[in-house]
């Protein structure tokens, strides 16, 4: 008996798991505004939509909608019933803004605009960025965002890293006004600045001031941000812990200078803490600059550079790191993120090139000279 009825469950399981998408399939009156899904846009926020390409899991200034809370959706007219909960998601934002958003603007005083996607939470307080099609600070807000997650993909890609190698989330603030980075500062990355400062390791944060007078043209506020991002998710990233004072700067700096080169023409961007001592040090591609310390017997060999803090190097000293990270990405064998973890490891370069390449660090000095010499022009690209 047991068995007969276990027979007809399974038949009708069976029946219905191959029609049911035969009965799916069959358009019947498909409601055009929300294809069956339930879900309109909400009207009364129509126009400010958020705009990303990746997707944004809070925004604040979305949030501010009365109709919607913050989901942008309505219940359809069609009355087909929703395939998520509308209720639960204005919840879950009514939540979220009472918790950072609401933290940030009783410490500054003000309401400033937080939105959130997976990898990165993004403070924005500058009203308008010089980019075609982008408006008002809603829209610069989630073309930033998006420029983050942009990146989080090449990092990932680059440092042979996935989801679960990073701790937590990055966090940045941008401010258009230097007072705001003053008070920003000490607060979110322990570090009192009225430039631009950042907290490495487990929880990341970087601030900074957009100084028009510094930063000319908008794609220098990218590359800035592409550089501090850069600093965050690497001391993030296998361990949470930053290689930039155990010994391991040329990791830290190498790699934010080598997305300066690789995504923008040329280095432009040192982190302020170190420039003062850094003025007469010329910005530019660096590729010319390693190969005629090479022709002139200049070039350092690694073990000069790969035991010091980011602090400790000077600035041809960051230059030759970077053309070690190139090396590293570029050469035969891309394995910086193998070094990077060693670095965050506190292991010494020499092991680590034993323990990657199985190699002595005497033989990668030498395969990274040779490397140079076939790859790198001395004549300085244009600018
Ligand atoms: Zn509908
Ligand atoms: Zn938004
Ligand atoms: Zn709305
Ligand atoms: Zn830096």
């Amino acid at each position: 008996m047991l068995s007969r009825v276990l027979a007809l469950w399974l038949w009708v399981s069976f029946a219905l798991a191959a029609f049911a998408p035969v009965a799916r399939a069959a358009p019947q009156n498909v409601c055009k505004t929300c294809a069956g899904t339930g879900l309109a846009p909400c009207r009364p926020c129509a126009k400010s939509h958020c705009t990303a390409k990746h997707e944004v899991l809070f925004c604040s200034i979305a949030s501010r909608c009365k109709a919607c809370g913050g989901t942008q959706l309505a219940p359809c007219k069609c009355a087909a019933s929703p395939k998520v909960s509308l209720d639960a998601k204005r919840a879950a934002l009514a939540a979220w803004v009472t918790k950072r958003p609401a933290e940030i603007a009783e410490f500054m005083g003000r309401e400033v605009a937080v939105a959130e996607s997976a990898h990165f939470v993004l403070v924005w307080d500058v009203p308008k960025v010089d980019v075609k099609g982008v408006t008002d600070l809603h829209g610069a807000l989630h073309l930033y965002l998006d420029r983050l997650e942009d990146f989080y993909a090449r990092f990932c890609d680059d440092v042979g890293a996935v989801e679960k190698d990073f701790i937590s989330k990055t966090i940045g603030l941008v401010w258009s006004r230097e007072a705001d980075q003053e008070k920003a500062s000490p607060k979110y990355t322990l570090q009192p600045s009225n430039t631009e400062s950042k907290l490495m390791g487990r929880a990341p944060v970087f601030s900074l001031f957009y100084d028009k007078g510094h930063m000319h043209e908008e794609y220098e506020l990218h590359q800035a941000i592409v550089h501090h991002a850069s600093h965050c998710l690497l001391s993030n990233v296998f361990n949470g812990i930053w290689s930039g004072n155990i010994k391991g700067g040329w990791a830290d700096e190498g790699l934010a200078h080598w997305y300066e080169n690789s995504l923008f023409d040329g280095v432009r961007h040192y982190c302020y803490v170190e420039q003062d001592t850094q003025v007469d040090f010329k910005f530019g591609k660096w590729e010319a600059g390693v190969r005629q310390a090479l022709d002139d017997g200049k070039l350092p060999s690694v073990f000069a550079f790969t035991a010091l803090n980011t602090t400790e190097m000077t600035p041809p000293q960051k230059m030759y790191a970077w053309a070690l990270v190139d090396y590293l990405l570029r050469g035969p064998k891309k394995s910086f993120g193998a070094f990077a973890r060693a670095a965050k490891e506190k292991r010494s370069f020499a092991d680590a090139c034993q323990a990657i390449l199985g190699r002595s660090a005497l033989d990668v000095d030498r395969d990274w000279r040779a490397w140079i010499a076939a790859t790198y022009s001395a004549t300085p690209k244009a600018r």
